[in-house]
């Protein structure tokens, strides 16, 4: 609140000038693009030697049938170390050019089934291993959105990488897509039977860094900026998203709104909306 000397009152009473708070607020500002500068830099500087990495790990794995099974066995764990150390990586460079405005996106018109059958595919090996049931019917073929089709496989694989990663085993993940009740806009949805978010934390899973939990297994465990990336990834879009749970334990869901590019069809022709 202003008084009418211009200062500023605080909840609880106290003055404070506000040039102060100006001040302050570009101090902070300025500290938040500092922040996304280093991290960039920190991406761009891990990411280099992870190559070469790779690379030698290949090679490896081409002769790793002379190799006795201890070492196939060492092979496969720095493969898969590797992998999620790359996953990592992309994340945190994703989260920082989106800040700086620097992803450059694909404007096609694509199909709906396509996304999240491709999606499906990059994340099926890890649902299998995790004895989690997949529950996917298709999408009309004629559902069309206008987007980058590798962003959106990565949108929609995040979704159901964290819905593998945060459901028990033998619990189910069902992806489902459609025409939203809102005109023009087409959904996605990712929904779960695992552990569920506390109702404090739904408005804060898309925030960077933010976890409900401690992960005690850190071969599965994140930074806390996969959800920010879906996030702004979507919002480049045109679209939105949401997360919900009815708590822990409860399993949860998450949608993802884009724009159609398709024409939809009359609206006496349409099925009931699902959403
Ligand atoms: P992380 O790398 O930690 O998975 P994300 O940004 O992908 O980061 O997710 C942020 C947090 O949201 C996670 O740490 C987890 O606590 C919570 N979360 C995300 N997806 C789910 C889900 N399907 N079920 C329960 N919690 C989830």
């Amino acid at each position: 609140f202003l008084d009418p000397t211009g200062r500023a009152k605080t909840m609880t009473g106290a003055c404070v000038d506000i040039t102060d708070l100006v001040r302050a607020r570009e101090a902070l500002k300025l500290a938040d693009r500092q922040k996304d500068d280093f991290l960039a830099t920190l991406a761009h500087e891990l990411r280099n030697p992870l190559a070469p990495l790779r690379t030698g790990l290949d090679l490896l794995q081409n002769v790793s049938a002379g190799l006795p099974d201890q070492g196939r066995q060492v092979l496969g764990i720095m493969q898969r170390q590797l992998d999620h150390m790359v996953h990592l990586v992309d994340d945190l460079l994703d989260i920082a050019r989106i800040r700086q405005g620097k992803i450059l996106l694909r404007r096609e018109s694509i199909s709906l089934h396509a996304v999240l059958e491709q999606a499906l595919e990059g994340v099926q090996a890890l649902l299998d291993a995790q004895g989690q049931v997949v529950v996917w019917e298709g999408v009309d073929p004629a559902l069309r959105v206008t987007g980058d089709l590798t962003r959106l496989v990565q949108v929609v694989g995040n979704l159901l990488n964290n819905a593998a990663k945060y459901t028990p085993r033998g619990g189910r993940v069902t992806l489902r897509g459609g025409e939203a009740d809102q005109a023009g806009m087409l959904f996605i949805e990712v929904t779960d039977t695992g552990i569920g978010i506390p109702a404090q934390m739904l408005d804060h899973v898309f925030d960077r860094f933010a976890q409900v939990q401690q992960h005690l297994d850190h071969a599965q465990g994140g930074l806390g900026i996969g959800l920010s990336v879906v996030k702004g990834l979507v919002e480049m879009h045109g679209g939105r998203v949401s997360a919900e749970s009815a708590g822990p334990g409860a399993g949860s869901r998450f949608r993802i709104w884009l724009p159609r590019s398709d024409t939809p069809k009359p609206a006496e022709a349409r099925l009931p909306s699902r959403v």
